[in-house]
């Protein structure tokens, strides 16, 4: 069995106009040492499905309600908070897009680290302080003895997020989940904070989820994607083949819209259209008020997943 699997997980959101179910039916695996990637556009329920894989939907007007989250066989929905507790930051850690959401500002970096490590793996106090100057080294920072005595204020973002980054991997997690993780960070440094994340969880056998709404970083990071839409995952393939052939017109509108080398010259086409709000949905498939391929039975019937070839999946009835 895989590392994580997601079975028809349901997280529903009260709100002024009803409920609205932000990730719908969603099933998804991670293997052990897996790299995947969640891609979508804002609002398609990717962050939410992050946080309810830790259970940590904000209540009361987020709940989970349907599916199982196995993960290394054990449902983390049923099992009691306090052994929750133990696995979020311990088997399972996160990298948010802020940096500061994760780090205490009145506490120098190389504590933070170290007690993460302390308490997670059991090492005495001097112990822990150098398990934290060595991931601060791991993760490029120079000088990591002197910089482990900082306060969050005194680095920049980039290097901000390199500590989250080494608190996170300090307990050599099974799973990273990483919602965003450079998002908030300067373009230059985007993919150098990204590679790092990815090779560090490379070596030490950790699977990642990543997050993001960036189909052009998964290219590089990522070995299997699911593209997201409206709380369902309307297509799954190895990123290879997806890049390659996209079954799902929303995966060819994101591909389009994409910058790169192969389409210098050529304008970038945006998505028509916005994502439809979770408690206006529209009938049949949810895309296809902005799908050019839309046919009479999409406006009536939603498509169910199907599995067009071996290791794909794509919901879209053009390929029934
Ligand atoms: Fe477009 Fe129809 Fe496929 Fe939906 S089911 S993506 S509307 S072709």
């Amino acid at each position: 069995m895989d590392l994580l699997c997601i079975r028809d997980l349901e997280t529903t959101f009260l709100t002024d106009r009803g409920p609205a179910r932000a990730v719908d039916g969603l099933s998804l695996d991670v293997g052990r040492g897996q790299t995947v990637a969640v891609v979508g556009e804002s609002g398609c329920g990717k962050t939410m499905l992050a946080l309810s894989v830790l259970r940590l939907v904000p209540a009361p007007a987020g709940r989970i309600t349907g599916g199982r989250v196995l993960f290394d066989g054990t449902d983390l929905l049923a099992l009691p908070e306090a052994a929750m507790r133990s696995i979020r930051g311990n088997r399972i850690s996160m990298i948010f897009q802020e940096p500061m959401t994760s780090l205490n500002p009145v506490l120098r970096v190389g504590e933070q680290i170290a007690e993460a490590v302390r308490l997670h793996r059991g090492l005495r106090a001097k112990e822990a302080r150098e398990a934290a100057v060595e991931m601060l080294r791991l993760v490029g920072i120079p000088g990591p003895g002197e910089r482990a005595q900082a306060y969050p204020h005194e680095l920049s973002g980039g290097m901000r997020q390199r500590v989250v980054i080494a608190m996170a991997l300090a307990c050599d997690p099974e799973l990273v989940l990483a919602d965003e993780p450079t998002t908030a960070l300067d373009v230059t440094i985007q993919a150098q904070i990204l590679d790092l994340m990815m090779d560090l969880g490379r070596s030490r056998n950790a699977a990642v989820l990543l997050i993001t709404h960036d189909l052009g970083i998964v290219a590089q990071t990522c070995s299997r994607v699911a593209v997201m839409y409206a709380g369902q995952v309307v297509e799954e393939a190895p990123v290879p083949e997806l890049f390659r052939e996209p079954l799902h017109p929303y995966t060819l509108g994101l591909l389009r819209s994409l910058p790169g080398p192969g389409r210098r010259g050529r304008e970038l086409e945006p998505i028509p259209g916005v994502v439809p709000g979770l408690t206006e949905l529209p009938r049949g498939c949810r895309f296809h008020p902005r799908c050019a391929r839309a046919m009479p039975r999409c406006r009536e019937e939603a498509p169910p997943m199907l599995a067009p070839a071996p290791g794909r999946g794509v919901r879209c009835w053009l390929h029934a």
